[in-house]
């Protein structure tokens, strides 16, 4: 079964963006204390091709003790490379769109990491619906900034997709994106 999975800072809406792309909210633990997401969960999203979504542990939130903030990261680079890319398909990292990709040193590590590691990989900047157009202009620009100093890496994808899973918003788009992995993934195996 492809894997597509899903990265990001503790609070970044990791959990409620899961819970929208499977429309089923009650699948998906949420809690408003920062970090709960501790452990490596598989969600089955259905659709034509069997598919999961992984939900990778949350990384670098600062109330954490060190030694298990570097536990989190490990958790997701053992799994990162792990897997074989046949079944990793794609990483989604997750930033909040009040932030931008250069406010958070994590950020730009996954983003190595996925390179390294060879992992497809694009950004999507979460929570839209609470930044102003200007500010949302800014974090774009900020996020492509940042993605082009890994441009020479084949597997960093241009892509920046705006989404508020508090409203819906670019939430379709989204779903597509992720649709024609999967697809391609069972185009592969046939
Ligand atoms: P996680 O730690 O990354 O899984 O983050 P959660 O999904 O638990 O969300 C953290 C907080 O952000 C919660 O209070 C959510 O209600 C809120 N949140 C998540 N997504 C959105 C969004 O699109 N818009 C707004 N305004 N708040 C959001």
């Amino acid at each position: 079964r492809p894997e597509i999975a899903f990265a990001g800072r503790s609070n970044v809406g990791k959990s409620t963006l899961l819970g929208t792309l499977l429309g089923d909210v009650q699948l998906c633990r949420r809690s408003k204390r920062p970090g709960c997401t501790t452990t490596i969960n598989f969600f089955e999203p259905g659709g034509p091709a069997p598919s999961y979504l992984v939900d990778l542990p949350g990384f670098g939130f600062a109330e954490r003790p060190d030694d298990q903030k570097e536990n989190w990261s490990r958790a997701m680079f053992d799994y990162l490379a792990a897997r074989d890319r046949s079944v990793l398909r794609h990483a989604v990292l997750l930033v909040d769109a009040r932030r931008g990709l250069s406010a958070n040193a994590k950020d730009l590590e996954a983003l190595q990491g996925f390179s390294a590691l060879k992992v497809s990989h694009h950004v999507v900047l979460t929570k839209t619906d609470l930044v102003r157009p200007p500010d949302l202009a800014n974090a774009l620009w900020d996020t492509f900034h940042h993605l082009a100093k890994f441009r020479k890496r084949s597997t960093c994808l241009p892509i920046v997709h705006l989404v508020s899973a508090k409203q819906g918003h670019g939430i379709q788009d989204l779903r597509d994106y992720i649709g024609s992995f999967i697809a391609e993934a069972a185009d592969l195996r046939r």
